[in-house]
């Protein structure tokens, strides 16, 4: 049995869930706070630290994906241990987690503390042909699949005699005017338009913005306005109050015009759920989210803190509503997450979370932006310049990198060598992991056992909580299901 007096030895463990906005941050400040008097363990499938925000200008060839891929070992104090894998068991009640690494092997360990903060997946809506022919945007391998893709797009459509396969080929349709779906048709046009030209071809690409609402609708009005005229003045086919009905292998039906547009390539960014991971654990949930109380504990699990995505926190500047998905609430409840969890062991006082809107950045590509910071309205090279300054400022490392692959941007043409390393299997729509690609070993779940995958093993040892039992790597994580008619 685990108790909150921690080991024999006296060091409490504390288990981070995540390594995104929310985790990172969550195992950073806490051991700033605590040193060597804590035992933290992050538990994530990547190594690394995923700056989402700037994802789309990996997909437009702009960024090399390792810029925004900052790893936790650089990042973290020394005395945060990373355990690579992905949780697939938790008890809240007896402290024990266990989890699945790489190589499909379980491990388990007990817990004085757990925060989890693992995040977000795609919301795949039941709309007939998305889950075989769409393609998300939340991971790195979706991103890099849809840089070769579009390029293979361009060239094939160069190469193609039959006029109605060409216009396909270089039609692409966006699903979701979220900052998600705006940003990857910003960058994505302009990094298709470029492509054409450079392989001959007198046509500039159709990209379509099939949207429910307005553009950016749950943000400032001003950048939602802004980023609608940049995506229309530069030629984007902007469709609001419109929705995909069927999704086929030759393109897509809309739903309040009937039309049918022939494409090859379907972006579905309609919005994220929490990750699968939440919904068997037994708490309180809104929407698929942990509630949380306003000091980010689980109620009924006092050793239980959640934040980011993941968490329905309160939300003290709007009454009544919890707080928005967005890297912003995430990094700073993350950091309260340390923070609080540092004093729950005995190390400073708990704070409640508030925040300050400091403004929202959109990056549209070129020298294309809205931005309101601290509520100053900006558009164009002010807003652009403004953006980048953000994104440099809030990433935790990388920055030199990132900032000499724009200046390269400015200077040369775009690399367009098509590596074809992640193929549409890969990555499937309704994917649990969208953050590592489906492959026959290890994590995600619903894959082939990897070659040791019989039984647990107690990792971490030395804590009380005895030997780990065997446990069956089918845990609370969906299945993944290959894309069967995926393109
Ligand atoms: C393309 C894109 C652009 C965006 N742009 C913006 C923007 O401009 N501004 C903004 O405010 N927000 C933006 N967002 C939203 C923002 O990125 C998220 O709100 C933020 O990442 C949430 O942080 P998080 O820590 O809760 O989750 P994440 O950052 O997603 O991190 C979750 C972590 O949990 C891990 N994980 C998941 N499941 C498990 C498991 N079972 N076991 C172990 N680990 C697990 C993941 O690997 C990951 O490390 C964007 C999102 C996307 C996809």
């Amino acid at each position: 049995m685990t108790s909150d007096e921690g080991t024999p030895s006296g060091t409490p463990r504390v288990v981070v869930v995540g390594g995104g906005f929310a985790g990172f941050q969550a195992a950073r400040s806490l051991a700033r706070r605590m040193g060597d008097a804590v035992e933290i363990v992050l538990v994530s499938p990547t190594n690394y630290f995923l700056y989402l925000p700037l994802l789309p200008e990996v997909a437009a060839g702009i960024l090399e994906p390792r810029r925004i891929s900052v790893a936790l070992a650089a990042a973290l104090p020394a005395c945060v241990r990373h355990a690579p894998g992905e949780v697939d068991e938790l008890d809240l009640e007896g402290h024990r987690i266990g989890w699945l690494d790489p190589e499909g092997v379980h491990h388990e360990t007990t817990f004085d503390r757990l925060v989890i903060a693992a995040g977000s997946v795609h919301k795949v809506l039941p709309v007939p042909g998305v889950t075989e022919y769409a393609q998300g945007f939340r991971g790195v391998p979706e991103a890099l699949y849809l840089r070769d893709h579009l390029i293979r797009q361009v060239e094939l459509a160069a190469m193609c005699d039959d006029p109605e396969e060409r216009e396909a080929r270089l039609t692409v349709v966006v699903v979701g005017g979220g900052y998600t779906g705006t940003e990857v048709t910003a960058q994505g046009f302009l990094f298709t338009k470029e492509l054409a030209a450079s392989r001959g071809l007198t046509e500039v690409p159709r990209w379509v913005l099939v949207s429910r609402g307005d553009v950016l609708s749950g943000l400032d009005e001003h950048l939602g306005r802004n980023a609608d005229r940049v995506l229309r003045e530069r030629g984007v086919d902007v469709r609001t109050q419109e929705q995909v009905e069927e999704a086929t292998g030759d393109g897509v039906r809309l739903s309040s015009s009937g039309e049918h547009i022939p494409t090859r390539t379907l972006l579905w960014c309609v919005g994220v759920r929490p990750d699968p991971l939440i919904d068997d654990l037994g708490v309180e949930v809104e929407q698929g989210r942990i509630v949380a109380d306003t000091h980010l504990r689980v109620p009924g699990h006092p050793h239980v803190f959640a934040c980011g995505d993941a968490a329905a926190v309160p939300d003290r500047a709007r009454p009544g509503e919890y707080t928005a998905m967005t890297a912003q609430h995430a990094e700073r409840q993350g950091r309260l997450a340390g923070r609080n969890v540092a004093a729950s062991l005995g190390h400073g006082r708990m704070r409640a979370y508030k925040h300050r809107d400091l403004g929202f950045v959109v990056d549209l590509g070129g020298f294309d932006a809205a931005a309101n910071p601290l509520g100053v309205k900006l558009t164009g090279t002010p807003a652009h310049v403004v953006a980048r300054g953000y994104h440099l400022m809030s990433m935790p490392g990388n920055r030199v990198r990132t900032a000499v692959d724009w200046l390269m941007e400015a200077l040369l043409p775009r690399q367009t060598a098509q590596l074809g390393l992640v193929r549409s299997p890969a990555v499937p729509l309704d994917s649990a992991s969208p953050e590592v690609p489906q492959h026959g070993l290890g994590f995600p779940h619903g894959s082939s056992p990897g070659p040791s995958d019989q039984s647990s093993r107690e990792t971490f040892p030395g804590r009380s909580g005895g030997s780990a039992e065997a446990a069956s790597p089918e845990g609370s994580v969906e299945g993944t299901s290959p894309a069967t008619g995926a393109r």
